[in-house]
Order: C-alpha cells, then sequence, then structure tokens
C-alpha cells in the first residue's frame, strides 16, 4: 500500500469506528505499529485527528495509553438532493452529523442551468467539498448525468456545472447509491446489506463485503428495472413488466384511478380506501407488495445480504404493502439466504442529501492531507 491509501485508511477506520488506539488501528488497518505511529502523528500535524484521554479503561496500569480520534469539525461538507420538485441541502461535518439544513422549491426550474444556478445558492461557501445527487444513471467519476428520469436529463456534466456555480470541489452521484454510501459508513455494522427505496420509483443500493456496488457501467441496483411480469404494464423505460412500471406511487395510482374510476385519486384517498376496506384499491396494494417481495427475493437469493433496509417516502403506504413484500420475501428467499433481518426505516430527503455529502467526504478521505 502507498502512503496516500494508508494515510487514507487510517482515517477512515478512525472516522468510522474511532475512538480507537493506534494498537488497534494497526490491527484493523493490516498496518506495522511504526507505520501507524508515523502517519497518525501527520494526520495529527494537519489537524485532522487529536489524541483524547478518555479510553484508557478500568484496569490499566499507569498513564492511560491515548486514544486517536478525528476532529469532526476540522471541515464540513455539503450534500443536496435533487428531487423532481425542490433541492433539499444539508451540511454536515466530517462524520456526517447534519449542522443545518435548508429545502429550496424547483418552482419553474428543470433545465440543469436553472437548477444548478438554484444548487449556487443553497451552498454556503465555507464548505470544502459538495456532493450532489440525483436518481438515475450518473456516472460518479465524470459526475455526469446521463440519463435523470424525473427532469428528463441526459449527458448533463452536473459536477462540472456545480462546481462552476458554487466555487466548491464537486462530486455528482446517484441518490440511492449516495444514501447506502451513509449507512455503509456511517449506519450499519452489516457488511453486506441491500437499501431498498420504494416511492415515486423502486430503487436499491447494494452492499457486499463493505463496498458498495456501482457495476461496470456505472448502474447498479437498479430493482425498479428488473422484471417482474412479462405481461405487465410497459416501462417509461423501454421495456414491459417492470418492478418500477407495477409498484412505484405513479403505478399504483394509475392502477388505482382504473379500479376505482376516480381518476384524481391520490395516495392519501387511496390509503384511506384500503383503510376502509375497499377490496379493489387493498388488491392494488397487495399486488404491488408481492412483485417487491419478489424481486427483492431474487435480490436476496444472489446477495445473500444480512440486512434488507425499506426506505419509504410515504410510510403510510408502505403500511400497506408491508405484509405482502415480507411474505413476497418468505415465498422466494432461497434456504439459508431467507434469515436475513427485514428492517422499514423513515429515510427523509434530508437523509439523502447526508448521503450525497457522504459521498464528498469519502472523496476527500481518499486525499485527505497527511503530510
Ligand atoms: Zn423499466
Amino acid at each position: 500500500m502507498d502512503r496516500r491509501s494508508s494515510i487514507a485508511g487510517i482515517f477512515r477506520t478512525v472516522l468510522t469506528a474511532g475512538p480507537m488506539h493506534r494498537a488497534d488501528l494497526a490491527w484493523r488497518t493490516g498496518l506495522s505499529q511504526p507505520t501507524v505511529a508515523k502517519l497518525t502523528r501527520s494526520l495529527i500535524d494537519t489537524g485532522y485527528l487529536v489524541e483524547t484521554t478518555t479510553a484508557g479503561g478500568p484496569g490499566r496500569i499507569g498513564r492511560p495509553a491515548a486514544a486517536l480520534d478525528v476532529r469532526a469539525d476540522r471541515e464540513l461538507f455539503a450534500g443536496v438532493k435533487v428531487t423532481a420538485d425542490a433541492l433539499i441541502g444539508v451540511v454536515t461535518d466530517l462524520r456526517a452529523v447534519i449542522r443545518q439544513t435548508a429545502r429550496r422549491p424547483l418552482g419553474d426550474a428543470r433545465a440543469p442551468r436553472d437548477v444548478v444556478r438554484l444548487i449556487g445558492e443553497l451552498v454556503p461557501p465555507h464548505v470544502s467539498a459538495l456532493g450532489v445527487s440525483v436518481a438515475g444513471d450518473v456516472d460518479r467519476d465524470t459526475g455526469v448525468a446521463r440519463y435523470e428520469p424525473f427532469l428528463g436529463w441526459r449527458d448533463v456534466p452536473l459536477a462540472a456545472l456545480c462546481e462552476e456555480a458554487t466555487g466548491v470541489p464537486t462530486v455528482a452521484d446517484n441518490d440511492i447509491r449516495a444514501l447506502t454510501e451513509a449507512e455503509n459508513w456511517f449506519g450499519t455494522d452489516a457488511r453486506s446489506f441491500v437499501l431498498v427505496a420504494v416511492g415515486s420509483g423502486v430503487t436499491c443500493g447494494l452492499v457486499v463485503d463493505g463496498r458498495v456496488l456501482t457495476g461496470a457501467h456505472g448502474v447498479a441496483g437498479e430493482l425498479g428495472h428488473v422484471p417482474v411480469d412479462p405481461r405487465g404494464p410497459k416501462c417509461y423505460c423501454g421495456a414491459r413488466g417492470c418492478l418500477e412500471a407495477v409498484a412505484s406511487e405513479p403505478a399504483l395510482l394509475r392502477r388505482i384511478a382504473e379500479v376505482t374510476g376516480e381518476p384524481a385519486v391520490t395516495l392519501d384517498r387511496a390509503i384511506e380506501l384500503a383503510r376502509l376496506g375497499d377490496p379493489r384499491v387493498g388488491e392494488v396494494f397487495a399486488e404491488a407488495g408481492r412483485a417487491v417481495g419478489q424481486a427483492v427475493g431474487g435480490v436476496i437469493n444472489l446477495f445473500g445480504p444480512e440486512l434488507v433496509v425499506f426506505s419509504a417516502d410515504h410510510l403510510a403506504g408502505f403500511a400497506l404493502l408491508e405484509p405482502h413484500v415480507r411474505a413476497g420475501i418468505a415465498a422466494h428467499a432461497y434456504g439459508a439466504a431467507a434469515r436475513v433481518a427485514v428492517e422499514v426505516r423513515p429515510l427523509p430527503f434530508e437523509e439523502w442529501a447526508r448521503g450525497a455529502a457522504t459521498v464528498a467526504i469519502a472523496r476527500r478521505v481518499a486525499a485527505v492531507p497527511g503530510s
């Protein structure tokens, strides 16, 4: 390992698992104790690490060994999640603890330049780096949003435009992948997990052995375009019977409008009808839930994760899907893979913006100055 990646490894380990003693750090990173001593010294000199004396522990004789911790306020980061109608922004510290939040409606702004101008107004100048996340196909390495389905963007050099507007180094990423990165760095201890988002679209982030999968072409985890019904409705992507064409919120509402004859039915109204026992509406939710469970069951069989986390835009709506999702998973998960833990968690858009900030933090950590 070269010096830069050794420093980054040390810094990431203390950031995500600290405070810890140098000996533990050597064990966790696989570096020698003298190397750890030397590299942590330079991280202390540049103000990224501090020594704390709180971790001596009982039963130790003499002076307790100093533990190392990250100076979380050494740098601040901004994260912005772009939805179809709003920007959601956060400022975080190095540990991705949210210090500030802001929301800004997009109004008529849909063109990339207009949205980027609003991002420029939202992001404070004192942050070290910015992460911007959008739905769809985003190339993190080049910062290009190749396809954003809600705003209809194609091949937008999003990171470069945001850098120009804010003056801050920017990384752009797919939104669920960014949210998954935050969970991977600062959330669950699980080394292999799937984070599924059900709402205006259906998508997932995949973590295998501690790494978020990006795929060879920057596309991975497009759960919404996994086929679940060869005779199902046509999807906006051009294919037929995608999960998203069956279980996304617009797909659900289209189907419920058909069965009830209420063309302007809202999700709240649909939930009310289902709760009042309307069997036609109940069956639409059940069908969608089973489809989600079937698709996630397939993912579980392929990757064997410890944990599946469901995040729903609308928790009351997800509550109607959930028993069918769980039944679908149980019906399709193979053998011991069915031991997977399944959690449902509210993850508001501020958490998605925090995910975008985490991608910026991750890039910073990879290049943390240590000498
Ligand atoms: Zn599709």
